[in-house]
């Protein structure tokens, strides 16, 4: 079925500001050194935003450099008709080489072994070395200088960066910023190394968000943030310690309908919620099956409407959520409930309600699901 833009906004939508990514965009790449760029991570729906929204955005204030996760988010992209640079930053099947290749895409080369195997595709392609500096999670062991230079050596990877991952960076403890500077000085050393051996590393990079954010500007050729483009820490007890970063997303559902629930009476799955007064009820057209954690209903989940915190009742349903509106003003069918994002003076953040689940923004955002529309704000 054709999309009427009036149907984009008829159930439950992501509302996303473009302003708001530009102006994050200028306000991270302020704080790295001169000849240091942005690489827009974009994975994920670059964060449940729309990826290729956001790298459209980024791409016409100058952002030339994306990082996705997975082949198939980096064909998105190009077909998409994104021209710079696009690193794949997870693992790609070896024989998906040629696909990597037909695309113009970037590959991380996971560790010594998934090199070897790419190279053997016999596809010419371009790759970053991941370099492990701590995290143990990807990449060839920093100090094994070695197996990095031959990756150099191999014939058909070409080699146009070398980068690593910071995991404590967004830790405050006197050892997580121990461990940070040491990741900083392994990473640093291993590309001296193989300067050393007259091998060109090409371009450095190790910062997400955090590392951008919280670091001194770092002598590399890119920063790869995610979370903080989108204008969201991680969590509200985590602190970016940057000001002014401003949210990009808003989670917006319509009111269904508004009913009067009896005292005495229950409501929802399991009749969890139960009235001990008379109480007025509005049925949010949103739920799990959106990406709404379901346990939210039930710790404290709040939706804004007419401007004004209203709780959520019960339990959430696949594609429904109750909401308790006897207090404040009156609600209508029709009417707009805010989940994520403002309604006039009252904000609901992603930080609050990814922290009320359990979880990170990150998370919250990067699961809202392909039935909500994403909608540009204009
Ligand atoms: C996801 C990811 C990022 C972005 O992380 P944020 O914390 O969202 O900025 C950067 N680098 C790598 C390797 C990643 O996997």
């Amino acid at each position: 079925m054709e999309e009427t833009p009036l149907s984009r906004t008829g159930r439950a939508w992501r509302e996303v500001d473009g302003r708001a990514l530009v102006h994050n965009a200028r306000l991270l790449q302020g704080l790295l050194a001169p000849g240091c760029r942005l690489m827009a991570v974009v994975k994920a729906e670059a964060y449940g935003h729309g990826a290729v929204w956001a790298a459209r955005t980024l791409e016409a204030q100058g952002v030339d450099a994306f990082a996705v996760a997975c082949l198939s988010e980096g064909i998105a992209l190009r077909r998409a008709g994104i021209s710079g640079v696009i690193l794949v930053l997870g693992w790609t099947p070896p024989e998906q080489a040629p696909l990597l290749a037909a695309y113009g895409l970037t590959q991380a080369v996971a560790d010594a072994a998934h090199g070897l195997t790419l190279s053997a595709q016999g596809v010419e392609l371009k790759v970053h070395l991941a370099l492990d500096t701590g995290m143990h999670r990807l990449g060839i062991p920093a100090e094994d200088t070695a197996a990095i230079a031959h990756m150099f050596a191999l014939p058909h990877l070409k080699v146009e960066g070398v980068f690593s991952h910071l995991c404590v960076s967004d830790g405050n403890s006197e050892q997580d910023r121990a461990f940070t500077a040491r990741q900083l000085e392994v990473f640093y050393r291993a590309a001296e190394e193989l300067r050393r051996r007259g091998l060109d590393p090409g371009a450095l990079h190790i910062q997400a968000s955090y590392g951008l954010c919280r670091l001194p500007p770092q002598p590399c050729q890119y920063a790869r943030p995610g979370i903080a483009l989108y204008g969201a820490a991680s969590s509200p007890d985590l602190p970016l310690g940057v000001a002014g970063l401003e949210p990009v997303l808003s989670l917006r559902a319509r009111v269904v309908s508004v009913r009067a629930l009896p005292a005495g009476c229950g409501a929802g799955y399991g009749l969890a919620f139960q009235s001990m007064e008379d109480r007025r009820l509005a049925v949010v057209s949103i739920g799990y099956a959106d990406g709404l954690p379901r346990a939210l209903s039930q710790r404290g989940g709040q939706v804004l409407l007419g401007g004004t915190r209203r709780p959520m009742v019960g339990r959430m349903c696949m594609d429904q959520l109750l909401v308790d509106v006897t207090d404040g003003p009156e609600v209508a069918a029709g009417d707009v409930a805010t989940l994520i994002g403002q309604d006039g003076g009252a904000r609901i953040s992603a930080e609050e309600v990814a922290r009320q689940c359990g979880t990170i923004a990150n998370e919250l955002l990067s699961r809202l699901g392909p039935r909500l529309p994403v909608v540009p704000l204009v």
